[in-house]
């Protein structure tokens, strides 16, 4: 069958027609159109946090990682000293970037199946002062847990320590407030929540905190503050920009809006999450996760106890039927995963977990 298979994975997902059908052209990127999609762009970027007044938000190329990692370069002076709140395996990713990129780190060890602590955050900050800047996952996408944004935002705001925030699963979902909640840094990218297609990040800066930047990245194409002087002197992207990323962006952005924005995306998303999770509870699967601190982005299910299961059999027999899962990422326990955004509905959330109940039948497992 000649179709796309749905994407239940927490990036790349499945795109609108409209989005796919806005790269079949090609821009220069010199050329003026394509400098007024890009400034576009950032402007509804902002938009989405209120950021106008308190941030600036700088694009980058690549996936997401790369400007998680720009941003620890740009944001964190080389003699800093960085604080990573750890329940998941993106977490370890932060660490893991923030010492390649040669600062002090220290990791903050949680349960992967529990949110971080605000209040384990504040005691570590009153006794190690040395500490400079904060990263936070806001969803942990590995487990799928949603960590406390607003409260570790307080604490970091009362120590005077700079925050930076993974908001790569999350944003356009669920609320972000740059008016209400501080950070230094938030980062995300154009193929998560606002469904546009994968290839480039974008990370809010605080203005109060832009001029300390200068010069503090030692790579030069991770270097956001020279990408963002460079940008509002030309309107131009420093290097090669992913122009046919960009574009299909600012049509999902139109998209996005029409929809109604992150309260409307948060309620299809949530709905999605609703009927999978009914769904799959009828067919025996236990979600991993507490419902209390699941978020409606990514859901984590125990793999059937039945001794003939295997990850890559099932992905292939539910593939078989249209539907794209993804591997477990935790350590100890076998689990899958399945997202529950990007540009589909409840009626394809109910067909997923159908294909589910036609894989397990396939394979001889089900109950
Ligand atoms: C998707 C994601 C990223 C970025 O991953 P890439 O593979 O580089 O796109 C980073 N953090 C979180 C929490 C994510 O969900």
């Amino acid at each position: 069958m000649d179709r796309d298979k749905i994407l239940l994975t927490p990036g790349p997902l499945t795109t609108t027609l409209r989005t796919k059908l806005a790269m079949l052209k090609d821009w220069g990127s010199w050329d003026a159109d394509f400098n007024a999609v890009t400034a576009s762009v950032r402007a509804s970027l902002l938009s989405i946090i209120h950021g106008h007044d308190s941030h600036v938000v700088v694009p980058l190329q690549g996936s997401g990682t790369f400007s998680v990692e720009a941003a620890v370069a740009t944001l964190v002076p080389r003699d800093g000293h960085v604080l990573v709140l750890d329940n998941g395996a993106y977490c370890k990713r932060a660490a893991r970037l923030t010492q390649l990129m040669g600062r002090r780190v220290t990791v903050l060890d949680f349960d992967e199946a529990q949110p971080v602590s605000a209040t384990v955050l504040d005691a570590h900050l009153t006794t190690d002062a040395s500490i400079t800047h904060v990263v936070l996952i806001h969803c942990e996408t590995g487990a799928g847990v949603l960590n406390p944004l607003q409260a570790v935002a307080d604490v970091c705001t009362a120590h005077g320590k700079g925050l930076i925030v993974d908001a790569m699963s999350s944003f356009g979902a669920l609320e972000i407030d740059a008016r209400s909640t501080r950070f230094d840094a938030l980062i995300a990218a154009s193929g998560k929540c606002l469904e546009g297609v994968p290839g480039m990040g974008f990370v809010f800066i605080r203005k109060a905190v832009l001029d300390h930047c200068a010069g503090q990245s030692q790579s030069l194409a991770m270097d956001l503050h020279d990408q963002y002087m460079y940008m509002e002197k030309t309107g131009q992207w420093r290097f090669t920009p992913p122009t046919h990323v960009v574009v299909a962006l600012h049509e999902a952005i139109a998209q996005f809006e029409a929809e109604g924005g992150q309260p409307a995306r948060l309620a299809r998303y949530t709905h999605n999450f609703e009927t999978l999770m009914v769904g799959m509870a009828r067919l025996g699967f236990k979600p991993f996760l507490d419902p209390a601190i699941q978020s409606p982005i990514i859901v984590t299910f125990h793999a059937p106890a039945h001794p003939k299961y295997e990850f890559k059999s099932f992905y292939a027999a539910v593939r078989a039927h249209g539907f794209l899962l993804y591997p477990g990422k935790l350590t100890q326990i076998e689990t899958f995963r399945v997202g529950c955004i990007g540009a589909i509905g409840p009626h394809d959330m109910e067909q997923a977990v159908h294909a589910v109940a036609l894989a397990l039948q396939d394979l001889g497992l089900a109950a």
